[in-house]
């Protein structure tokens, strides 16, 4: 039994904003309550903490199998930890791409047996995603993969998401777009406009999000599927999912900490601030913030995207898109967000919880009979992120050495503390 003793609990699931106590009983919640008495439990002290739900990330890459050399799923899922996520939904990118049962199962398997925290993969909405022919997404489901996309890329046709969304819809299963015209993009390594041509480097255009948004949220109007815009970077990519929602059509995005946080003006000849989609316009950014605090944006997601120093350190033409972003999702969160009282605690909780549960259809609650599944952070504790002491093998995030106040404190997955912050005379 493990006693979580006077911390604040957040759930947004029931409105809860009170500090009182949590009790674990093996891999549930047992109670919660004032001044819970329990002998024999294991104290972990929580004052001036936060309690809340497990926090989900519904988009990252943890590169296996195929690409170990830049993450494993025992080493992701461990930077998983250190940033307070006890789910994560991988990507289904890898080599090979996880487009049939037996790379999802294999995944599971390996996940079994070494992650931190809980992994539930993505299956590839098409073979191999190469927007030709649909995957095997029945099978994928049975062997539990939780949502499809073609990450990476987008689905390449009109034709092949409407197919994929009405299969998709009667499977109850959502489908996760990465929108990107690569016609407009082809080439570009930035965001198109005077930082890119002051840089001299290929800029991409923000149409190339929006107008695929456009045509998925027509598609999804189509075929009644519950549709989901990954790391939606622009203003105009927003206005399509608002007024989707207005319509009351299933559609919801994500927005990533970079996107949140960095803009196109921060960009510099470094390739840690080489992701897809690329950091936007200062309108750009605006619009995410606005549309986090009057939730037109469902979730918070990493697009966790580790690159091997090998790959990651040559020129910013040659070099791929991606960051990590685990340790420094929620710092970043509470630094954009919470202490520029953007949002509430209760809202950040929300971006992390229960708003990706929705989208994957399932519930995260504090409450009795619950899995012991949670998160704990401080809003006010001072460190300093360093990305050669990060669990992830990779090393590329342009937050290297960045300085914050607020941290996850420990991390709880089916009653197991499978992470805690080491500070002096404190928990
Ligand atoms: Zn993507
Ligand atoms: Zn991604």
């Amino acid at each position: 039994m493990i006693l979580i003793r006077d911390g604040r609990v957040i759930d947004p699931a029931t409105g809860t904003d009170k500090v009182q106590d949590v009790l674990l009983d093996g891999a549930g919640i047992e109670r919660t309550g004032p001044s819970i008495n329990a002998p024999d439990a294991e104290i972990l002290d929580a004052r001036d903490l936060i309690v809340a739900p497990g926090f989900i990330d519904l988009h990252c890459h943890l590169r296996e199998p195929g690409q170990d050399i830049s993450e494993t799923i025992e080493t992701g899922t461990r930077a998983a930890a250190r940033g307070g996520f006890t789910a994560v939904c991988c990507m289904p990118n890898t080599h090979p791409v996880n487009d049939n049962a037996s790379v999802t199962r294999s995944i599971i398997e390996r996940a079994a047996a070494g992650a931190s925290v809980r992994v539930w993969p993505i299956g590839a909405v098409s073979v191999g995603s190469k927007g030709e022919a649909l995957a095997e997404i029945a099978a994928m489901q049975e062997a539990g993969i939780v949502a499809v996309s073609d990450d990476g890329r987008p689905v390449a046709t009109a034709k092949l998401m409407r197919q994929a969304m009405d299969y998709c819809r009667s499977l109850g299963l959502p489908v996760i777009d990465h929108c990107e015209d690569p016609s407009l993009a082809a080439g570009g390594v930035m965001r198109e406009g005077p930082r890119s041509i002051r840089l001299g480097l290929k800029g991409i255009p923000a149409e190339s999000e929006s107008i695929c948004v456009g045509r998925d949220v027509e598609i999804a109007a189509l075929t009644g599927a519950r549709l989901h815009i990954a790391h939606l970077s622009a203003r105009a990519s927003l206005a399509h999912v608002r007024a989707a929602k207005k319509q009351g059509l299933p559609v919801t995005c994500e927005v990533t900490p970079h996107h949140f946080t960095l803009i196109d003006e921060d960009v510099v000849y470094d390739t840690r601030y080489k992701m897809n989609p690329p950091l936007a316009s200062r309108e750009d950014r605006e619009a995410l913030l606005a549309g986090i605090a009057d939730r037109a944006v469902d979730a918070i997601a990493t697009d966790h995207a580790p690159d091997h120093p090998a790959s990651k350190g040559v020129e910013f033409d040659r070099a791929p898109f991606g960051i990590t972003g685990f340790e420094t999702a929620l710092a970043l969160a509470l630094t954009e967000l919470v202490h520029t009282k953007r949002i509430s605690l209760m809202r950040l909780v929300e971006l992390f919880t229960t708003g990706p549960a929705r989208i994957l259809g399932i519930e995260r609650k504090i409450a009795g009979g619950e899995p012991a599944d949670l998160t704990i952070f401080s809003v006010n504790h001072k460190w300093t992120f360093r990305a050669n002491e990060s669990a992830s093998k990779s090393r590329n995030t342009p937050f290297d050495n960045r300085e914050f106040v607020g941290a996850p404190m420990a991390t709880i997955v089916g009653g197991n503390i499978v992470w805690r912050r080491e500070v002096a005379a404190a928990m």
